[in-house]
């Protein structure tokens, strides 16, 4: 089994598939309609959950994480992280979100982030996807020099600090409700496109009425595509590009 399948379709590259009702459907539902979905985790206690679920999946990859507005209650499971470290290569949900105005709470975010992105460095080889809300700035502070594939997710910030990622190596993945919303698009515009990536944060994130599955990556491209007057098949060979990059190794054969 190879990461970089050549038989990919499509790109999730963030989504919550152990907070849908039927989880099992949806890593099914990925594997069939051949999109490679990471399945980020909010805390380290989810993981072994998530990583059952991916189990025998050539498209679904559980990745080990602790959100960022679950650092003051979920410190204690950094332990927890650390155990599980090898036993993927994908980081995520991790990150800052200062949506908090406590400086206690900001401070421990940090402390935890900044652990997290060490163990990142020593192995060199992971991917990791980013929540940065009101904090990107402080994401590519605590990131600067960490040996990995980097993907903000949802990315919101500012345009020097868009530029600053871009300089800095960084992918950007894309999801539904970003090419819905105004402020969302104009980011969306200013991510080069060789550093797009598609992703649906479902289910927080919706596709009409119901919680975006990974099938939602295939509308985003449709957006993408408009908005970078392309047609579809050229923008869904753009992400698939760009994510066969973020997968390469640092050393070693894909696994
Ligand atoms: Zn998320």
């Amino acid at each position: 089994m190879t990461e970089a399948n050549p038989a990919l379709a499509f790109v999730d590259a963030h989504c919550h598939i152990d907070l849908f009702p039927r989880p099992a459907h949806i890593v099914e539902q990925a594997q069939s309609q051949r999109i490679y979905t990471i399945a980020v985790t909010n805390a380290p206690s989810v993981f072994e959950h998530t990583a059952r679920l991916a189990v025998g999946s050539k498209y679904v990859r559980a990745a080990l994480g602790l959100h960022p507005e679950l650092a003051h209650s979920h410190g204690h499971e950094l332990e927890q992280f650390r155990r599980h470290l090898l036993q993927t290569r994908y980081i995520g949900e991790v990150g800052l979100d200062y949506t908090t105005p406590d400086k206690d709470i900001r401070q421990e975010q940090r402390r935890i982030l900044a652990t997290i992105a060490g163990w990142v460095d020593e192995s060199g080889d992971k991917v990791i996807t980013l929540h940065s809300r009101r904090a990107a700035a402080d994401v590519l502070d605590v990131l600067k020099g960490i040996r990995a594939r980097k993907i903000l997710h949802w990315f919101s910030g500012t345009n020097k600090e868009l530029e600053r990622a871009i300089i800095e190596g960084y992918f950007f993945s894309i999801n539904g409700a970003m090419m819905q919303s105004a402020k969302g698009r104009a980011v969306a515009h200013q991510i080069p496109q060789d550093r797009a990536l598609t992703e649906t944060d479902g289910p927080f994130v919706k596709e009409g009425a119901s919680p975006a599955s990974p099938l939602a990556v295939k509308v985003t491209i449709t957006r993408l595509a408009e908005m970078w007057r392309v047609p579809v098949e050229h923008a869904k060979e753009t992400v698939l590009q760009n994510f066969r990059r973020v997968l390469v190794r640092n050393s070693s054969p894909a696994l």
